[in-house]
């Protein structure tokens, strides 16, 4: 702490000598975690030494902040090594705390596209110390599906993010209620009853349509008799004003709240006035004091709509940010696809290994550290960017390849005799080819007098030609005799042999079905010990791929992820 204390200092007075004598927290914190970013896991603690370095600091001339700068040795800062590779925040110095949200729609499950904005938005509230917020934003009654917010909350943490606050919009109703009043009164905003096809004609030109010069109170009078049912659906939606000659047709007197008669999955008939997203966003960026909106640039027009009612309301806009769009070539992503084929059973629901979304990941055994790094590794960067799967399992390898133990498996099995065997009952291997310490598993061998029974896995099987060597990988050298069936070998050399190895398996072997990326099912036989794996955990089964274990009943099931 002392070593933080003292770099802290140092960019406390780098950094008030760069703005006129006055160093901000934030700033300080963001150069300390780029140079050390084991201290993320400390933020709170040191963000107190940093506050009270910086007031320091602060209460320091300019030119005594100058001169003990210079004490410090060389003139320039040292360059931060960045560990994470995203850049500083713009404008971190122009607040006190950095606060950021995260805003899904639970109308789908959470794929890898969506959860950069999550990632990037807790990535940064952490690196300055600030605040993460997850807003579910269900104002649209007619998708809003209940099962998603757990399913959401759950994907979040499984990623290694914990929220700060949690906000749902469908319980924030009055809240939107109370600002549409207020813009109505003050004549921002308006309630219009034209049809659409007419509203429209007229806002391309550029023109008003009769509802938008009404006088406050009657503009009042209809806002109540919204609320009280009064209309129909469609019949009345308010607008909020803005430039009739906006460049962008778009952007004229976007809609704000309008009437759904479908219930709420959450509250059910109570509400029938909804805010749409432009409205909701807006007050709640604002409301919850978020600094920093992290977002595509898919929303470029939203962020102007939005922009002409913090204008309206006398509010700073937050600072945005607008990342490109991120492609991943084969992944289905599409959450209205996605949810009609859960819903029609083309998929076997939202963790069906076809999807993209992250609970097929977890489901393939991807870990969430990969997927966090390969994302933020993107960053918030305004180019699109491609992402492979080949990408992702290079990724994932890096952390899989360690911890999982290695099992014998092989995928349609073909019997093999194999004869004039020495005597063995068992083979000892190793968990881990390069972790010793993780200790052994016992195959046994099916043996009957000096013949031993095997199976190999039938893709091996083919390639072998008759009277050639090959090895019983980490067992025994064999010569095939006669491919059969049954296939019949006879026994030739235990020691390691430059000869081409194929997987094995022998007595007890259990019989185990792969479900492969593209849903289809692999069937196969595992040495004996995969009997005793718990479901979830990630295994290799050598030579053939990293698997993740699915269901131990009724079968022993497993998804595959990569190789
Ligand atoms: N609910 C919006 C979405 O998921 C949030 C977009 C935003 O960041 O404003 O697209």
């Amino acid at each position: 702490m002392k070593n933080v204390r003292r770099k802290a200092l140092r960019w406390a007075l780098a950094n008030a000598v760069d703005h006129e004598g006055r160093a901000s927290p934030n700033a300080v914190m963001g150069k300390l975690i780029a140079e050390m970013p084991e201290l993320r896991s400390k933020v709170e603690e040191f963000r107190a030494i940093v506050e009270e370095v910086v007031e320091d600091i602060n209460r320091l001339s300019t030119a005594e902040q100058l001169a003990r700068l210079r004490e410090f040795g060389p003139p320039e800062a040292p360059r931060p090594e960045r560990k994470l590779g995203l850049p500083e925040l713009l404008d971190v110095d122009k607040y006190l705390t950095v606060v950021t949200r995260f805003a899904p729609n639970p109308n789908g499950p959470l794929h890898i596209g969506h959860v950069r904005a999550a990632l990037l938005s807790h990535e940064y509230a952490r690196r300055y110390g600030g605040k993460f917020i997850l807003r579910f934003e269900d104002t649209n009654p007619a998708n809003a599906m209940l099962e998603m917010y757990d399913l959401i909350r759950r994907d979040l943490r499984w990623l290694g993010m914990e929220w700060d606050e949690e906000h749902i919009q469908s319980d924030r109703l009055e809240i939107y209620y109370k600002y549409a009043e207020q813009l109505l009164a003050a004549g921002k905003a308006y309630v219009c009853t034209c049809d659409a096809p007419d509203f429209r004609r007229l806002r391309d030109r550029g023109e008003p349509c009769s509802c938008r010069a009404l006088p406050a109170q009657e503009q009042l009078e209809r806002w109540r008799r919204m609320l009280a049912s009064e209309y129909a659906e469609e019949r009345a939606v308010v607008r909020v004003k803005t430039d009739l000659k906006h460049p962008n047709p778009a952007v004229r007197d976007w809609p704000a709240l309008r009437i759904v008669e479908a219930p709420h999955p959450r509250t059910g008939k109570k509400y029938r006035v909804w805010p749409l997203y432009n409205f909701s966003v807006s007050i709640d960026d604002h409301e919850m004091g978020v600094t920093h909106v992290i977002r595509g640039k898919e929303h470029v027009v939203n962020e102007m709509r939005q922009r002409t009612l913090f204008e309206h309301l006398g509010w700073a806009y937050p600072t945005a940010v607008q990342y490109g769009r991120l492609t991943i070539a084969g992944m289905m992503l599409s959450k209205t696809q996605t949810v009609r084929g859960v819903r029609g059973g083309e998929f076997s629901g939202y963790d069906d290994p076809r999807l993209g979304t992250i609970a097929a990941l977890r489901r393939r055994g991807f870990s969430p550290e990969a997927i966090r790094e390969v994302i933020l590794d993107i960053g918030s960067t305004p180019v699109d960017a491609a992402l492979s799967w080949e990408t992702l399992y290079a990724r994932n390898r890096k952390f899989v390849d360690i911890r999982a133990n290695r099992y014998f498996f092989v995928a349609n099995p073909v019997k093999l005799l194999v004869e004039g065997v020495p005597e063995l009952s068992e083979v000892r291997l190793r968990l881990h080819p390069s972790d010793v310490k993780r200790g052994e598993r016992v195959v046994p061998l099916l043996r009957e007098g000096d013949v031993l029974t095997v199976h190999l896995a039938s893709e091996d099987a083919a390639n072998l030609r008759e009277g050639e060597m090959f090895r019983l990988k980490d067992l025994m050298n064999v010569k095939l005799r006669s491919r059969g069936p049954p296939m019949e070998a006879d026994f030739h050399s235990l020691e390691l042999m430059d000869v081409p190895k194929v997987q094995w398996v022998s007595a007890g072997a259990v019989g185990v079905e792969v479900i492969k990326p593209d849903a289809s099912q692999e069937i196969g036989l595992a040495e004996p010990a995969v009997a005793g794996l718990q479901v979830g955990e990630v295994v290799q089964f050598e030579r053939y791929g990293f698997v993740r274990i699915d269901a131990a009943e009724p079968k022993l099931t497993t998804v595959y992820g990569h190789r």
